[in-house]
C-alpha cells in the first residue's frame, strides 16, 4: 500500500521535520570536533588489527569533477588536470600503506564502494590503477559488493567496460530530474535520450544492478514536470531508484547562491513531490526502502527491511550488518570499533597531513556506551520503521521524548515498543535527527552522523 501522504499536517511540525538533511551519506562535512586526531583513530585501527576476523566495508572518496552542479553538496574540486588526479592517487596509496600498515596487509573486505565527486571523471589508465592500489592493500572477497558512482555525462562505453573487468558489478548514475528548465536552473543539462543511452549500455555490459538518482524539491520543479521525470524513470527499470531531497544551504555552499529561494517548491510542496514519487515507484513494483531508496521486491534490501535486519553504515543502506566502514579520500566517512571518523575534507589539506606521515583525520567521535546505544535505537528505528521497547533499555528519556514528539500521526505507540505510521515514514528522517538535538554533540554534523 503506498503510505498516504498526511493530509493536514500543521504547518508547524512541517517546519521542524520536514527540513532536509544531507541525504547522503557521505556528504556530510565535519565542522568541528578537532580534539579528535590522528592518535584516537590509530587506537580504533591498532583495536581493528587485533580482531583479524572483523569484517568491513571500504569507501573511497574521488573528489573530482569536470564542473560543478548548483545543487551540490558534495566534497569535490573541479579541475581539469590529469596531473592533479594522479597527484590525489599518490595520496589514496599512501593513506592505503597507512592503514594497512596498523590492521594488517591484504585484510578481506566485503563491500567496496567508490563515490565522489565523479569517479568517472578519471580516464581509464587512472581508473585502473585506483583498484590496483585498492587490490594491493585489501582483498576483495568474491562475494563483495562492488560499487561505484558515475555521471552519466562522462561516461562511455569503453569506459562501463573497464569499470565491469575491474570488478564493479553495481552502478549509480545521477540524473536528478529530466525537465530542461529544471536542469537549467542547477547547472546539469543532460538529455533523456543520453541518460537512456548509457543506461541500455551498462546493461548490455552487464551489471548486476543499476541505481539512478533523482532529487526532489530543486527549482522550477511542478508535480506535472516531475511526473514525467518520474515515468521515463520507471521506463527504464532501474534496479534500484534513489529520491534525495535538496537541502538549499548558500551560507555552506556558496555555489547555491545562483539557485534562487523563490524559484524552489515550499516545504509541503516538496512533500508533494516525493509522495508523487512513492506513488509511481510503488505503482510500477518498487518498495521504499528505509527514508528514500525504492528496490524492487526481490531486491535484497527489500528483503533485509522485511526481516528487519536492514542497516545504514556511513555508504548507505546495507542487507549485511557491515558496521565498520574504512574511508579513504578528502572526507570520508568511516567508523572502526565505535569510533566515528572523517577524513580532512580539504584535499590539500588531507595530502599535507598524509605529506607528514599521519593519518588524514579532521574530526572524530568516539562513542560512549550511550551513544551506542542511542545510534543503534535510531538506525534500527529508520531502517525498520518499528522500535521494540526492549531496545529502550538505558534510553528511557530519548525513547520519551521521541513518543511525545511523534505525536500528532506520526508514531503509533504501544506497550510493545514504536512504529511508524505510513504517513510518518514522509517526517521519519527529521525526527530521528531531532531526536539527537538533545544532547551535546559538539556539532550539528555529528548528529547527523549519529541518526545518518
Ligand atoms: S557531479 Fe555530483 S559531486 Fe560533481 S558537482 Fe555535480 S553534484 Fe557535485
Amino acid at each position: 500500500m503506498v503510505p498516504p501522504l498526511p493530509a493536514r499536517l500543521p504547518p508547524e511540525l512541517l517546519e521542524r521535520f520536514g527540513h532536509p538533511t544531507p541525504g547522503h551519506a557521505q556528504s556530510v562535512i565535519l565542522g568541528g570536533d578537532t580534539a579528535f586526531s590522528d592518535v584516537h583513530y590509530r587506537e580504533a585501527l591498532v583495536a581493528l588489527s587485533q580482531r583479524p576476523q572483523d569484517h568491513f566495508a571500504l569507501y573511497v572518496h574521488v573528489p573530482f569533477c569536470h564542473v560543478r552542479c548548483l545543487y551540490c553538496a558534495c566534497n569535490t574540486t573541479i579541475t581539469h588536470s590529469e596531473e592533479r588526479v594522479d597527484q590525489y592517487l599518490d595520496a589514496l596509496d599512501h593513506e592505503m600503506s597507512l592503514v594497512t600498515e596498523i590492521i594488517g596487509k591484504r585484510r578481506v573486505s566485503d563491500q567496496l564502494h567508490v563515490g565522489g565527486g565523479t569517479p568517472n571523471h578519471l580516464n581509464e589508465p587512472q581508473l585502473a590503477r585506483l583498484m590496483e592500489i585498492v587490490e594491493r592493500h585489501f582483498e576483495i572477497a568474491e562475494t563483495a559488493c562492488t560499487s561505484v558512482e558515475c555521471n552519466p555525462r562522462r561516461t562511455s562505453a569503453g569506459q562501463l567496460d573497464l569499470l565491469y573487468g575491474l570488478g564493479f558489478r553495481r552502478i549509480s548514475f545521477g540524473v536528478q530530474d529530466l525537465n530542461a528548465d529544471v536542469q537549467r536552473a542547477i547547472g546539469r543539462v543532460q538529455s533523456l535520450d543520453m541518460v537512456r543511452d548509457v543506461f541500455l549500455t551498462a546493461r548490455d555490459t552487464g551489471f548486476e544492478s543499476i541505481n539512478l538518482d533523482l532529487i526532489y524539491g530543486l527549482p522550477f520543479q511542478t508535480l506535472a514536470g516531475f511526473q514525467h521525470t518520474l515515468d521515463q524513470i520507471v521506463a527504464l527499470s532501474p534496479d534500484r531508484i534513489a529520491c534525495f531531497s535538496y537541502a538549499h544551504d548558500p551560507v555552506s555552499r556558496p555555489h547555491q547562491h545562483a539557485i534562487r529561494a523563490e524559484h524552489l517548491p515550499s516545504i509541503a510542496e516538496k512533500l508533494q513531490l516525493f509522495h508523487q514519487a512513492v506513488e509511481s515507484f510503488s505503482a510500477a513494483g518498487y518498495r521504499w526502502v528505509g527514508t528514500d531508496v525504492f528496490a524492487r521486491e526481490t531486491d535484497e534490501l527489500t528483503n533485509a527491511q522485511k526481516e528487519r535486519r536492514l542497516y545504514r553504515n556511513a555508504i548507505g543502506y546495507t542487507p549485511a550488518p557491515a558496521k565498520q566502514v574504512l574511508a579513504f579520500g578528502p572526507s570520508g566517512i568511516g567508523e572502526v570499533g565505535g569510533v566515528l571518523v572523517q577524513n580532512a575534507p580539504d584535499l590539500k589539506t588531507w595530502e599535507r597531513q598524509l605529506a607528514q606521515g599521519l593519518l588524514p583525520v579532521g574530526g572524530g567521535r568516539r562513542l560512549t556506551e550511550q551513544d551506542r546505544r542511542r545510534r543503534e535505537a535510531i538506525l534500527y528505528l529508520m531502517c525498520n520503521l518499528e522500535l521494540p521497547a526492549s531496545s529502550a533499555k538505558g534510553l528511557e528519556h530519548e525513547y520519551e521524548s521521541l513518543c511525545r514528539n511523534g505525536g500528532q500521526g506520526l508514531l503509533e505507540v504501544t506497550n510493545e515498543g514504536i512504529r511508524v505510521t505510513p504517513e510518518g515514514r514522509y517526517l521519519l528522517h527529521g525526527l530521528c535527527v531531532e531526536q539527537d538535538a538533545s544532547v551535546d554533540w559538539g556539532s550539528t554534523q555529528w548528529r547527523a552522523m549519529v541518526s545518518p
